[in-house]
């Protein structure tokens, strides 16, 4: 592939702003300057790097990142911090955007990748992508809680859901709190905390675990990312 083509592809910049960057002699592919934007490169394994830094030639990527809490899950924001400010500067491509959506306060698993057509997949409706969170409860879930969300909840609005699966982990009268499991196959606004809410339980955290085949790294801690193993990749797509 032509290094201009790559790098507008990328977003870098235009291809006049690439061919004055070449002229500057800015650009370098495995240590040798560029000379020409016509000059070749194999994006998967080549080295580029722009005055010295180096760059993510890959043309599409797949990030896990195990969301904090007080981060927003947007591209850009004028305010509020996103996901996107928790990526490193040369994992950065264009098109680069988080999968669906978690709340402010919501933690874990969050996709996030330039492929369009594989976030599309993975958002379609009736794809009915399986997705787990565990909750904190204010409250206690009890068997009556578990069948109501197995038959499909109505929120207080009057919507109905389709049939969540609802495991309870443990619950301690004392704190007057359960933490559970919730799998959704829908994304409705602010789903798991309206179908609590509708059962009078309060989620304190909510947390995903996991999302289709895809599983949180545990040893991701919250704020860091990871581009996905082959084999999580395989089995996406
Ligand atoms: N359901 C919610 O209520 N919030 C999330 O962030 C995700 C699912």
């Amino acid at each position: 592939m032509r290094i201009d083509k790559l790098l507008s592809n990328l977003g870098i910049g235009t291809r006049s702003k690439i061919k004055k960057m070449i002229k500057q002699k800015q650009i370098k592919i495995n240590g040798e300057l560029v000379k020409n934007g016509k000059d070749q490169l194999e994006p998967d394994t080549a080295q580029v790097t722009i005055d010295g830094h180096p760059i993510a030639t890959q043309l599409t990527k797949y990030f896990m990142l195990n969301k904090p809490q007080n981060v927003i899950t947007a591209t850009k924001d004028a305010t509020q911090r996103t996901v996107l400010d928790l990526i490193a500067p040369e994992d950065i491509v264009k098109g680069l955007a988080p999968v669906g959506r978690l709340d402010k306060d919501t933690t874990g698993l969050l996709l996030l990748t330039n492929d369009g057509q594989l976030a599309h997949q993975l958002l379609a409706p009736h794809k009915h992508v399986a997705k787990t969170y565990q909750a904190t409860l204010d409250g206690i879930a009890t068997g009556d809680t578990v069948t109501r969300f197995n038959a499909g909840i109505q929120l207080k609005n009057g919507t109905l859901c389709k049939p969540a699966a609802l495991k309870i982990i443990s619950t301690s009268e004392k704190d007057d709190q359960s933490i559970v499991e919730v799998t959704i196959t829908e994304g409705k606004y602010h789903q798991i905390k309206r179908m609590f809410a509708a059962c009078e339980l309060h989620v304190a955290t909510l947390t995903r675990i996991s999302m289709g085949p895809l599983k949180l790294d545990s040893t991701l801690k919250q704020g860091q990312y990871r581009p996905l193993t082959n084999n999580e990749l395989q089995q996406l797509t």
